[in-house]
């Protein structure tokens, strides 16, 4: 019998099962640039769960000029939050899709409190109750840093670093060949904005995760490569 993508699917997900039937639902807290898609974007290939970055999804909606996209835009560009609303519809959409089925990343939401307790709502009624919440804890001048040089792929939405983290050929992606182009919210006027927009909207959240007994501190500022063996040494304990 060939073997298409829907059976390799079945076979992959009953491989899972076999493992241990472990399922891994996360969430990334951490300031803008703490390094939060680059370790998504790895553990979502390490253990075969999607990442769901908000920020891509609505990048993605600019670049199509969608209705969302056009809404989404003008507050991306001043480095403001979308409305609590259009992000939880998002998210409720999304974290039902049978792709989900296994587990998720979540990378950029929840970034409200009221983003937080409406997930909770959601989660609860679902029935599919997170595992941790991961917080990367770096310095401000640290993030300035690493988005000043951040280069990003529109096609696959892996992130490189001029320095930290170059691709192999100079403006390619070398994962996919995608143009790698700099974010223009990661101008430094814009950067400075949005870091006081976590400060003062997101880093509550912090706080309210260690409440519930999911928050797990990483040290932020080790390598890539450190912290993701790190981050596997503790999600495979889960
Ligand atoms: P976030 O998703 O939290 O905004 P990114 O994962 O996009 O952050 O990382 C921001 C930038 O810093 C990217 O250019 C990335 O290549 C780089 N970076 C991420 N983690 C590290 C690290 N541990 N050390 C050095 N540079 C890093
Ligand atoms: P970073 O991780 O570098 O801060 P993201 O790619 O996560 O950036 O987000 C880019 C922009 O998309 C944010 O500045 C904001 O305008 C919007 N955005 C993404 N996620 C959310 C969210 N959960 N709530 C509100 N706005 C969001
Ligand atoms: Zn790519």
């Amino acid at each position: 019998m060939p073997i298409n993508k829907a059976s390799l699917l079945v076979l992959e997900s009953f491989v899972r099962q076999r493992e241990g039937g472990k399922k891994l639902r996360l969430i990334f807290l951490g300031p803008p640039g703490s390094g939060k898609g680059t370790q998504a974007s790895r553990l979502s290939q390490r253990f075969g769960i999607p990442q769901i970055s908000t920020g891509a999804i609505l990048r993605e909606a600019v670049a199509n000029k969608t209705e969302l996209g056009i809404k989404a835009k003008e507050y991306m560009d001043k480095g403001e939050l979308v409305s609590d609303d259009v992000i939880i519809g998002i998210i409720c959409d999304r974290i039902v899709q049978t792709d989900c089925e296994n587990g998720f990343i979540l990378d950029g939401f929840p970034r409200t409190i009221v983003q937080a307790e409406s997930f909770d709502r959601m989660v609860k009624e679902k029935n599919i109750p997170i595992d941790v919440v991961l917080s990367l804890d770096v310095s401000e001048e640290m993030v300035v840093r690493r988005l000043c040089g951040r280069l990003v792929c529109p096609e696959c939405n892996v992130n490189y670093h001029l320095e930290f983290n170059p691709p192999k050929k100079k403006g390619v992606c070398s994962k996919c060949g995608g143009k790698l182009y700099h974010r223009p919210d990661d101008e430094e006027d814009v950067v400075r904005r949005r870091l006081k927009i976590y400060k003062e909207t997101t880093e509550p959240l912090i706080g309210y995760y260690q409440q519930k007994g999911l928050l797990r501190v990483i040290n932020g500022t080790e390598t890539i490569e450190s912290i993701f063996k790190q981050l596997v040494i503790v999600l495979e304990g889960m």
